[in-house]
């Protein structure tokens, strides 16, 4: 096939349009197929887990603190009220009894102030490990927003690049013969469709011409299409 060396030029910046778009379609690819995130979105998950657990860890030791409140509540009206009747009481046998009673009282009044004591301490431990899961989350939450943020911005750059590369690839395929562009776009769909002679190599397959197709490739009118003897890319001279 014949094409005029502007044609073969235009050719070869038909090429470079393509490889451009095609780099762009990659990148779009990866940028919207979510996988940069897939290890954070994990993280996240596993955080908001975490944080579940520590809220019920947390729920369930409040709980028992306003048992153990209430319970000792109890136990301390009861002491008030075994203290008025004491006081009034004329009967010996009855104060023995009461009293007796209110020495078990303060035994288990004791033993719930003690287990009062070991539920805030249980608290405290509770809500600074409810913190710390929470504090973790917002940061992976925040660095997940960031970054989603970021990649959505790159996507819009690379498309609108890719809008703008469409629309001048159809303008440089309009400068071109049909045929050749046919030529090209049939030979584009095996590989890399044309290349520059760069002295003895292929510019499309980076092959080494021999000796032999070279001289052949070098005997050809300027106007005759040169095609790679390696990867059959049309070779611009
Ligand atoms: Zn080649």
């Amino acid at each position: 096939m014949k094409a005029s060396d502007n044609q073969q030029a235009e050719l070869l910046a038909l090429a470079n349009l393509d490889l451009e778009i095609t780099r762009a379609k990659v990148s779009l690819n990866n940028l919207t197929s979510g996988e940069a995130f897939s290890q954070l979105r994990q993280a996240q998950r596993d955080a908001a887990a975490a944080l579940i657990e520590a809220r019920n860890a947390l729920d369930g030791v409040e709980l028992e603190l306003t048992r153990a409140e209430a319970d000792l509540q109890l136990v301390e009206q009861r002491i008030q009220k075994d203290n008025l009747r004491l006081n009034q009481t004329s009967s010996s046998k009855d104060a023995q009894g009461i009293q007796s009673e209110l020495d078990t009282l303060a035994k288990r009044k004791s033993e719930l102030e003690d287990l009062e004591l070991e539920v805030l301490e249980r608290k405290d431990n509770s809500e600074a490990a409810y913190k710390a899961v929470l504090s973790d989350k917002q940061s992976i939450d925040d660095e997940l927003a960031t970054k989603e943020a970021a990649n959505e911005a790159e996507i819009m750059k690379i498309r609108s690049g890719l809008d703008l590369s469409t629309a001048q690839r159809l303008q440089q395929a309009a400068r071109i013969d049909q045929e050749l562009v046919e030529l090209y776009e049939k030979k584009a769909t095996r590989g890399v469709a044309v290349g520059r002679l760069l002295g003895t190599e292929c510019g499309a397959c980076r092959m080494t011409i021999g000796a032999t197709a070279l001289a052949e490739i070098n005997s050809l009118p300027r106007d005759e299409i040169a095609t790679c003897p390696d990867c059959q890319a049309i070779l611009v001279r």
